[in-house]
């Protein structure tokens, strides 16, 4: 029996169990909050925090948990149980009101970039009303958005709830001055496919460069990886196929519409993708996702990477942001319908996004910057690290029609006809898919594709929020100033096109041609995250961050510190446990095939040239660079560590000491070798 139904969303407290338990008025004040952004007042948060331990007790949870997103990248959980004691030896199950709606976590330990100094360690975690709470392993969640105690945002939520909301005030004036007065709000609709790798648990545990740092450091390449094009949506194996279908359950418990799920270009990797949702829940729903995909996979024996890039020689991991903008009537308004060409609407919309993303392409391009990233971006797999727009053929006649004030034929949509009888032919798309622009109009929404996989969505949804309402704003400002309204849009999408057309680009982004087009253009290339970061306190940046009270500008700076920071400790965590690795387990692996081969050589020293002597001397001239890699790599460790030291001057350290160690291992007898091989890692889950 297909039990879907029966467990969609029955770990969550929703709208409709909230109608069931909640008294009629304190239920309206709820929706009322949740549609018109007004604060709950402390009566009829009690009233719901009993509710919810009522209905969370009666599914077996004894905890609850403010549930938070600090800028570490990773969710955070504070657990305390419902107990008070009853005053005769017994206890009680309680939840205050003040309990739901405020937290006080140590804030001491989570990043804050020099917002709060440790002895103010004081931090408060405050209820998202639009969030559901939800129970996960005895626990009731809530989440929550995580401020110092001066006000100042310490997390990831605040600014995007901030950034929603300017979107919305924006997009509002402008559908206003269309004449829609129904819209009661407009909002960022998002939808994140997740890519991800599956690896067994008992061979992954043997690799301790995974186990520190979610990604392999050394590793020859296998005889076979992904050239033959046969894992990416190819039939999924059993294991596989047990662990997806556990975890759809899960999500689907927790109200998470997980729907596409397939292989990926590279063995052993895989997506998952919901249904989009409203940008705040879209961005709780992927924490939680990838939460459980690494908890379910352990249940099954299994080990669930989400970093962007763990194995050398195959494909990485991303995350594609699919973005859009709804009215709460449901209207898409990146919908082009039927004729595209007279649409003003949804050209003016479009229009905001162009100008938005060229105008701060390196503000979207930092939105994507991490360690993990800096090994896909442009390396042929994903995006290179330049932003531009696809728009394809049909929307790109359209505007340039537009902007040479030409007549525009409607694109007719012809039949596929495969030629044979049997199937059924269809009207096509009007354009291919390009599968390689970083910012890509898919139909009715953008997919941002330079996102990694252990992204938290949240920053570059801060980012096109933001900045898109930027381009509103400044468009509202225009046509409310002049009283000709229809001639003035085709003014604005026509001058906006002319301005910002160098950022459309429907070419293939990762050719060499692009590079040099690009530079061309003038568009900004910025290959290294360490040199990106700054972009969130460049003038223009913080102007339009504080302009829309979605960031301060000491929350800024304070970001971009952090972003650092993450960064130089990543790559040190890294670099160590690449050292450990090789000291204490593959260089004496090396010397033993040595003193191996050496006895044989002793044994036999009649035969000049004979196999064990050819490889002896291939390993040795190789332990000699090896070492000569090992003193420079230490060396570019010992001193002064700024991001960009780490990136200019460790990176390549370990980019060169692991070449020499990938080659050794083509060459050290398996029995020695200390480390699980690429084609075990990647071809063991069946
Ligand atoms: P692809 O063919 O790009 O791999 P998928 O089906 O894997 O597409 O994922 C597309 C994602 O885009 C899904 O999460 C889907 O819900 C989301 N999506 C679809 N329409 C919209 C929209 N209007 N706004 C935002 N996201 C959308
Ligand atoms: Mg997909």
């Amino acid at each position: 029996m297909n039990k879907m139904p029966e467990i969609f969303g029955s770990m969550v407290f929703n709208e409709s169990v909230m109608q069931t338990r909640l008294p009629k008025e304190v239920y309206k004040a709820w929706k009322k909050t949740m549609s018109q952004n007004t604060p709950l007042e402390l009566d009829a948060a009690n009233v719901i925090a009993n509710a919810m331990k009522d209905w969370a007790t009666e599914k077996g949870a004894t905890h609850f948990s403010h549930w938070f997103q600090p800028m570490t990248g990773v969710t955070a959980e504070k657990h305390d149980s419902f107990i008070v004691p009853a005053g005769d030896g017994k206890a009680l199950m309680q939840f205050s009101g003040s309990s739901l709606v405020r937290g006080e976590p140590d804030a001491s330990s989570f990043p804050s970039g020099g917002l709060r100094a440790t002895f103010e360690a004081r931090g408060y975690t405050v209820w998202d009303v639009t969030s559901y709470a939800f129970i996960k392993e005895g626990t009731l969640f809530i989440p929550t958005a995580f401020c110092s105690y001066s006000g100042e945002a310490l997390d990831k939520k605040t600014p995007l709830l901030k950034s929603m909301e300017a979107i919305n005030k924006q997009a509002l004036r402008i559908l206003r001055l269309f004449g829609n007065t129904s819209a009661n709000a407009v909002l960022p609709m998002v939808g994140p496919e997740q890519e991800y790798f599956l690896i067994d648990k008992k061979i992954c545990a043997r690799r301790p460069d995974i186990v520190y740092s979610g990604r392999t450091l050394f590793g020859a390449r296998p005889p076979k990886g992904q050239e033959l094009d046969d894992h990416y949506y190819g039939s999924i194996k059993p294991r596989v196929a047990a662990y997806m279908k556990e975890l759809e359950e899960e999500l689907w418990r927790l109200g998470i519409y997980a729907t596409t799920k397939h292989n990926e270009a590279a063995p052993a990797q895989h997506e998952l993708a919901p249904i989009y949702a409203k940008a705040n829940i879209a961005t709780d729903h992927n924490q939680l996702t990838m939460d459980m995909m690494k908890n379910i996979a352990d249940r099954h024996g299994l080990v669930c990477l989400l970093h962007e890039k763990p194995f050398a020689g195959v494909n990485g991991s991303g995350k594609h942001n699919n973005w859009s903008l709804a009215t709460d009537k449901g209207a898409n308004l990146l919908e082009p319908g039927e004729t595209p060409h007279e649409n003003a609407q949804f050209l003016l919309f479009l229009a905001a996004v162009i100008k938005a993303v060229d105008e701060y392409q390196d503000l979207l391009r930092c939105s994507c910057a991490s360690a993990g990233n800096d090994h896909r971006l442009g390396a042929s797999e994903a995006p290179p690290p330049i932003i531009s727009i696809f728009l394809g053929d049909e929307l790109g006649g359209i505007l340039n029609a537009i902007e040479a004030k030409e007549e525009y034929e409607n694109i007719e949509h012809h039949e596929l006809e495969t030629g044979a009888t049997v199937l059924p032919n269809f009207l096509k798309d009007t354009t291919d898919r390009n599968r390689t622009s970083p910012f890509a109009f898919t139909g009715n929404k953008f997919e941002f594709r330079m996102l990694g996989s252990s992204f938290s969505i949240a920053g570059p949804n801060i980012a096109i929020n933001t900045t898109v309402a930027e381009s509103l704003r400044q468009f509202a400002d225009e046509l409310e100033k002049h009283p000709e309204f229809t001639p003035r849009v085709w003014k604005i999408i026509r001058r906006t096109l002319r301005e910002h057309k160098r950022i459309i680009f429907n070419g293939d982004n990762y050719s060499a041609e692009w590079e040099q087009e690009a530079a061309r253009r003038g568009l900004s290339s910025i290959p290294e995250a360490a040199d990106a970061f700054s972009a969130l306190v460049e003038p223009k940046v913080v102007e339009l961050f504080t302009l829309h009270g979605v960031l301060t500008e000491g929350e800024l700076h304070s970001r971009c510190d952090i972003h650092h920071e993450n960064f130089c400790k990543t790559v040190n965590v890294e670099a160590y446990a690449m050292v450990e690795l090789l000291k204490g387990a593959i260089i004496p692996a090396v010397l033993d095939y040595q003193r191996e081969l050496a006895d044989l050589i002793n044994k036999k020293s009649e035969y000049n040239n004979s196999l064990e002597k050819y490889l002896l001397e291939n390993i040795s001239n190789l332990s000699a660079a090896l070492l000569e890699d090992l003193l420079i790599l230490e060396k570019n460790l010992a001193q002064k560590k700024s991001a960009s030291h780490y990136s200019k001057k460790v990176i390549p350290a370990m980019a060169a000491l692991r070449k020499t160690v990938d080659t050794l291992e083509t060459l050290v007898a398996k029995k020695h070798w200390p480390l699980p091989s690429y084609g075990e890692l990647l071809h063991s889950v069946r």
